[in-house]
């Protein structure tokens, strides 16, 4: 059987694969850069199990070239590079890595909150640029974490270890979800959709892509937004219309904004995002760190071997595709 990873993952992981199943005959992507399409799609012939990176699209036309396909197993808890539909007609299994990126994840979004809240990136480049005279009593103000209403978007796993968080620093904390949430801790409350929108100085936002939630932050949700609110976005780029958001912090209705995604990935070279001061633009590196990358590599190949010895893969996005052997 041949094994396909699309990207550089911690060596230690290729180690354990080898030593675990010499049987299987690997392929690693170990160039710079993402593999392309193209490259993607020829070593897809003659894959029967995939390690994906989020930046590969696992689509029909992935599919097609990939006859002997049984398992693609991504390397990231979210999975909207992944057509569900089209891997449960060709009965390909999928899975995902859920659980181990969350404390990093939540760690960054903290770190955006900060980063803007307290204008840590123009006061850094002040001082670097020799622009930093002294300490002025009215020097480099940013407002604090503390007292503030942080608004959740989505009650998931990363949402509540960003919860956890914000407690810890003196935060109130409203949420926003679908399902209804009992016993929330002190300083936690459920609201509605507009509720959050109105109340939060900082709203933050926690859910997969999909197609209820694309352009959920769009002209008309930003317009509901305190002007002195910022927008924190660690979950994907498409949550948020970034033409909106633009216009919303260029007009002032807005005060900022912290973001880790983009709708397109890379950030393209035109994008006026870049151009606004009261914004800080991370290069999608929630879970980039050494732990949890090492955590998520382990945890994609340990779907695969699952599977290799017949068992169900803990981490399966489609079960109905696993026979039931009971
Ligand atoms: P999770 O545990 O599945 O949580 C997602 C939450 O979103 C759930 O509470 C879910 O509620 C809620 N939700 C889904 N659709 C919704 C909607 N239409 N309206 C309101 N709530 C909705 O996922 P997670 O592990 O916390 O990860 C969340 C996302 O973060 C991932 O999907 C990924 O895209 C992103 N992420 C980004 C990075 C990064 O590097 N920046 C790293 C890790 C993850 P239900 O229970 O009702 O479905």
């Amino acid at each position: 059987m041949k094994l396909v990873i699309t990207g550089r993952v911690d060596p230690r992981v290729i180690q354990e694969i080898r030593s675990r199943r010499p049987d299987l005959s690997l392929k690693v992507w170990n160039e710079s850069g993402i593999i392309s399409r193209e490259q993607l799609l020829a070593w897809s012939k003659d894959a029967d199990l995939m390690i994906t990176m989020l930046t590969e699209r696992v689509d029909t036309e992935l599919l097609e070239h990939a006859p002997h396909l049984k398992m693609v197993s991504n390397m990231a808890v979210g999975f909207d590079n992944f057509d569900l539909a089209a891997l449960e007609k060709s009965h390909v299994l999928a899975t995902n890595t859920p659980d181990v990126l969350t404390e990093a994840t939540a760690e960054l979004t903290m770190a955006l909150m900060l980063l803007v809240l307290r204008r840590l990136r123009s006061a850094e480049d002040a001082l670097r640029q020799y622009h930093w005279t002294g300490w002025e009593p009215d020097g480099f103000l940013g407002f604090e974490l503390y007292g503030k209403t942080l608004g959740i978007v989505g009650f998931g796993r990363i949402a509540r270890a960003v919860v956890k968080r914000a407690l810890a620093f003196g935060m109130r904390v409203i949420i926003f979800t679908r399902r209804s949430l009992k016993d929330l801790p002190e300083n936690v409350q459920q609201v509605s959709w507009e509720q959050l929108l109105e109340s939060s100085d900082i709203v933050s936002l926690h859910v997969p892509l999909t197609p209820q939630t694309l352009h959920l932050i769009n002209h008309e949700t930003l317009s509901r937004m305190r002007p002195t609110a910022i927008l924190i976005n660690t979950s994907r780029g498409a949550v948020v219309d970034e033409k909106a958001l633009i216009a919303a912090l260029r007009t002032g209705k807005l005060a900022g904004a912290g973001l880790d995604v983009f709708e397109t990935e890379p950030l393209p070279s035109d994008s006026s995002l870049r151009e606004l001061p009261n914004v800080t633009l991370l290069p999608h590196i929630g879970s980039a760190t050494v732990e949890t990358r090492l955590a998520m590599a382990e945890r994609a190949w340990h779907n695969i071997l699952a599977y290799l010895n017949g068992q169900k893969p803990p981490d399966l996005l489609l079960p109905k595709l696993w026979p039931d052997k009971t």
